[in-house]
């Protein structure tokens, strides 16, 4: 080749360093080759040509000159020849891209196997291992290099088990196994008019293309896609001589973990299968046995398995695991790489290392994910394979929960404040259904994904939900649900709801809290259950590293007091709406429909006034932010369809009731076809000031009162959707004279910080001019997402998000993890601008993004002082904000 990088490299010529052109599994096996490991003798075809053989359409010049010099090479360290009857050299033909793409690509296995090579070692006396091996050959060259679909090979080898009685293929007899070569064959020519090559450098090569290929394969772009791996980088190609664990009774294929990958626990962990190649390991048709019973089957055997584990640990600093083949009692290690893990064995490892002095507690945060820990969270249902399965949704706000079905808000709260744990079931729901949600202790929904209204608000509350639940028909009137067409339950009914992996059963499953869950909000810093003290020592650790405090969104008392044992350090969003909605909707229609204003406001005062006086007690020395009235309009006012029915009916029935109309002109007088982008936020100190001024009221009183009675509460305001800052400069004149007006009524000295919401774009584009109005900054990311991609969350998921991800016109969801080069910009430019203007600004997030582990490195990035995240959240972005310090 002419371009700079080799397009065939031999084991011993590379290193570990090398993946971008090697791939991984190339250069751990060349990296293994210099550590002194048992690995057969082979060469990489490296990514270079796979690129060079995509972008021109076919060989790239030089290569197979190149393949025979190391193949010839290849011979002389073997001591066999490819296509030798006598000495006969097999090989494999492996992909292996820089990132590991299991299952995706193909790898041929036993090439230069012929008619000539298995009659050879047929007189030998291994006429099984020689059909073994040639049927295995022409069923992966049939299905790999030839695109026959491989069911027609499946359903012949179960034939043949079928008729000789056998209930796997290492039963099966050499006599069986050579009529089987036969008819895969047959098989072969059928479909392609071609067959095995009898010529095994023609194998290598159709093999070494077909590899190529199958980077371009839909199974293969689909996983790039969904991994965010880049389309151009190509696969290698492994060329290893094959050494056979099919060979005899003391050879056998295994897979193996350097300590345990599902609990962490130290020791080495694995499968190994008798008598079989690797691909049959985890084929799962025969169980394979442990490596203890291997141990006591073949005791030098493990030894020296184990040797090798600790040297690759060792050198790789981390858990590997390792693909192994035994032949005739001789080991061989066949694949190495970081191994995959389990979210509690990643935290159990990594301290693990840090105890062993293999790496520090710095590195140790970087081997773990905030997500990893959210899972860890969750409870979850032990394991009992005995109930059925009712339905089955997306899994929305993981969590394991059992209540009696309830279908409206109402009935949720009304049973929960009875004692009763309930799961509330809706077609959708809406902000009405809030209170609802509170009360319950899982929320199920016919329609919906993964950011729909009732994913959203059970994240943020921390509630066990599933959304898109097939086949679930509520009636609210009947008071049933339908779970399909055969199954019918009333309210009342015991269900289980897994909000993990979406699944619904009928009646009660049992559950575990999570042991890491209790720990932390125990305040422990130490368990028995090693997993739990990993956890517990990571997260003390990401504490003293991390710059950026994390908050909490709670508005309840009893999810503040959470929150805080979850180790959040104030309240960054306190949503003042929940007081007024559900049942108490009413208080703010009677403010705007009705004459009744002064008993309304005082109704109201006096509800603020007491929740957010237990709030700020809880939170007693830590800053809580409460934001002013954010909903649109609409959703405290009856539904226009529901007063134009009942106004039509009674229009109808020849009595109309003047109320009805005057409810049904008032409705319609705020109506608004696009609420979101309508009468709210600030923009509602036109319509509802009073509402304003008592919230206002009522926490200055708070407050005041708090204080004398020695409590060091720290309230602060936060101004919702303002777009300019006159916006800002009237509403913050309003806030200060009310606080004014209770200061000296109470006859003590009282200022609130006030701060603005960065939630539209023109807010963020005029963030200077803003600063010098603001005590501090909130993004709200949410609306700022909406409002800057033009995109509705609540309606877009279903309707184009999803297809837009299948497509891959989106990488990820813009509402789950920030989106850095649009919204991200204008977090930037608005910090920067507001910093600029005014020094010491402080800087929030409350938006879901606050919560979103992906989405705190950008954050820690930007700077930003605080993140406020709902209370499950909190001690993962305290383990994400700490991760991202070091
Ligand atoms: P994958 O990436 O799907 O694991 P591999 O290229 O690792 O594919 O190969 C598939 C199986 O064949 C593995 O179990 C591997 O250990 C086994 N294998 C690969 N090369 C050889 C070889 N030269 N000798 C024996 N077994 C091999
Ligand atoms: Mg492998
Ligand atoms: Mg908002």
């Amino acid at each position: 080749g002419s371009g700079a990088a080799p397009l065939v490299l031999e084991l011993h010529e590379g290193d570990r360093s090398m993946a971008d052109l090697l791939g991984g599994k190339g250069a751990g096996l060349a990296e293994m080759t210099r550590l002194g490991l048992p690995v057969p003798a082979g060469f990489i075809i490296t990514t270079e040509a796979c690129r060079a053989f995509l972008t021109e359409g076919g060989d790239p010049v030089g290569l197979w000159d190149q393949v025979d010099r190391a193949l010839s090479a290849l011979e002389e360290r073997s001591g066999l020849r490819f296509g030798d009857p006598a000495r006969p050299l097999l090989v494999s033909v492996r992909s292996g891209a820089r990132f590991s793409m299991p299952g995706m690509m193909e790898t041929v296995l036993n090439v230069g196997m012929t008619d000539e090579v298995a009659s050879a070692l047929t007189v030998h006396g291994e006429a099984h291992f020689a059909w073994d091996s040639y049927r295995r050959l022409a069923q992966m060259y049939g299905r790999t290099v030839l695109g026959i679909d491989g069911s027609l090979f499946d359903e012949q080898l179960t034939a043949m088990r079928a008729s000789l009685g056998v209930a796997t293929d290492a039963e099966l007899d050499a006599y069986a196994l050579k009529r089987l070569t036969s008819s895969f064959r047959q098989t072969i020519r059928e479909h392609t008019d071609t067959d095995v090559p009898q010529d095994p450098r023609v194998q290598l090569r159709e093999a070494v293309r077909a590899v190529f290929a199958s980077w371009n394969g839909e199974r293969a772009r689909l996983y790039r896609r969904h991994e965010g791996i880049a389309d151009d980088l190509g696969t290698a190609v492994n060329i290893v001589q094959m050494v056979f664990g099919n060979r005899d009774d003391r050879s056998g294929s295994g897979v193996c973990f350097t300590r345990d990958p599902v609990t962490g626990a130290t020791g080495a962990f694995g499968d190994y299968l008798p008598v079989a190649q690797g691909e049959d390991v985890v084929s799962g048709v025969r169980s394979p046995m442990d490596l203890a019973e291997l141990g006591r089957r073949e005791p030098a055997l493990l030894e020296e398995l184990r040797g090798h584990l600790r040297t690759l640990e060792t050198h790789y600093r981390d858990l590997c695991d390792v693909e192994f083949t035994v032949e005739r009692g001789r080991l061989w290690i066949l694949q190495t790489r970081l191994g995959k893990r389990s979210p509690e064995a990643a935290f159990r490892i990594a301290a693990a290392l840090v105890d062993e002095g293999v790496i520090d507690l710095d590195e140790a945060l970087t081997r773990v994910h905030g997500a990893q820990l959210q899972t860890l969270l969750h409870p979850t249902f032990t394991v009992d394979e005995s109930v059925p399965r009712l339905a089955h949704g997306l899994g929305a706000s993981p969590g394991a929960a059992v209540g009696q079905l309830v279908f409206d808000a109402a009935t949720a709260m009304e049973w929960a404040a009875m004692g009763r744990t309930v799961v509330l079931a809706r077609p959708e729901t809406s902000p009405d259904d809030f209170g609802g949600m509170v009360a319950a202790n899982a929320v199920i929904t016919s329609r919906g994904g993964l950011t729909s209204h009732a994913a959203v608000v059970a994240r943020g509350l921390g509630r066990t939900c599933v959304t898109g639940v097939e086949g679930l028909f509520v009636d609210p009137v009947a008071r049933t649900a339908s779970f399909g067409p055969d199954i019918t339950l009333p309210e009342g009914t015991v269900i289980s709801v897994d909000g993990s992996s979406g699944e619904i059963f009928e009646g009660r499953r049992e559950i575990e809290p999570s042991a890491v869950a209790t720990a932390i909000l125990d305040g422990s810093t130490w368990s028995t259950d090693p997993a739990v003290s990993a956890v517990l020592r990571l997260l003390a650790h990401a504490d003293t590293r991390r710059t950026i405090e994390v908050h909490a969104n709670a508005e309840i008392p009893e999810e503040a007091r959470t929150a805080r044992r979850y180790g959040a350090q104030g309240i960054g969003l306190c949503r003042t709406e929940h007081m007024l909605l559900g049942p108490r909707r009413e208080l703010v229609e009677r403010l705007v429909l009705d004459d009744d204003r002064a008993g309304a406001l005082a109704e109201i005062e006096a509800l603020a006034l007491r929740e957010l006086s237990e709030l700020l007690e809880v939170m007693d020395g830590l800053p809580v932010v409460v934001r002013l009235l954010d909903p649109p309009l609409h959703e405290f006012l009856p539904d226009l369809v529901d007063v134009s029915v009942r106004a039509a009916l009674e229009v109808e029935r020849g009595e109309p009731d003047p109320e009805t109309q005057r409810r049904l002109a008032a409705v319609q007088r705020w109506h608004e076809t696009n609420p979101m982008l309508g009468l709210r936020g600030v923009r509602l100190l036109t319509v509802l000031p009073q509402i304003v001024d008592t919230q206002v009221r009522a926490l200055a009183l708070a407050t005041a009162r708090l204080r004398a009675r020695g409590k060091s509460v720290l309230p602060e305001l936060m101004v919702p959707l303002v777009a300019d800052v006159a916006e800002l400069v009237a509403a913050r004149a309003r806030i200060e004279r009310i606080v004014d007006e209770v200061a000296e009524e109470q006859g003590i000295a009282l200022a609130i910080p006030v701060g603005v919401m960065i939630e539209l774009p023109r807010a963020a584009l005029t963030a200077a001019d803003l600063a010098a109005h603001a005590d501090f900054f909130s993004f709200g990311t949410n609306d700022l997402t909406q409002t800057t991609w033009g995109i509705s969350r609540d309606d877009a998921e279903a309707n184009f998000l999803a297809p837009y991800r299948e497509a891959g016109i989106l990488k990820t969801n813009p509402f789950e993890t920030i989106d850095e080069t649009g919204v991200g910009a204008l977090v930037r430019m608005a910090t920067e601008a507001g910093r600029a203007a005014r020094p010491g600004l402080g800087i929030g997030v409350c938006g879901e993004h606050a919560g979103d582990p992906d989405s705190v490195e950008f954050f820690a990035r930007v700077g930003v002082d605080y993140l406020s995240c709902s209370p499950p959240r909190v001690p993962v972005v305290r383990l994400e904000a700490g991760r991202q310090a070091v």
